[in-house]
């Protein structure tokens, strides 16, 4: 079964939950020299945030730009179940009743 899901984890942007500065990989941060492209995972562990000072701890994951907004930590609770979408929940329901029933047949037939 595929997913939609692509790993854009490089992508993701972080939210300085101290002041509201949100940290765009594909901009970098030019004050700290921090190049294009530098995913928020690669900074340098002494990187601050550029305008009130807070530590990378202090930043929220808000996901890739175009997406809604929410942290994309919150969408992981409940064994990922939320990131599917609505027909692939019914896909996974009428799954499992399938197997369910199959099993039913097979030991029906074997009596
Ligand atoms: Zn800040």
């Amino acid at each position: 079964m595929s997913t939609e899901v692509i790993e854009t984890e490089d992508l993701d942007r972080h939210e300085c939950r101290a002041c509201g500065y949100i940290y765009e990989p594909l901009k970098g941060d030019d004050k700290s020299q921090i190049a294009k492209g530098t995913p928020f995972t690669a900074l340098p562990k002494n990187w601050r945030c550029p305008v009130c000072g807070a530590p990378t701890s202090q930043f929220s994951n808000v996901g890739p730009l175009g997406q809604p907004s929410g942290f994309k930590e919150n969408l992981k609770y409940g064994l990922g179940v939320n990131v599917l979408t609505p027909g692939q929940k019914n896909l996974l329901i009428f799954g499992a009743l399938g197997v369910v029933f199959l099993l039913l047949i097979s030991l029906y037939g074997l009596q």
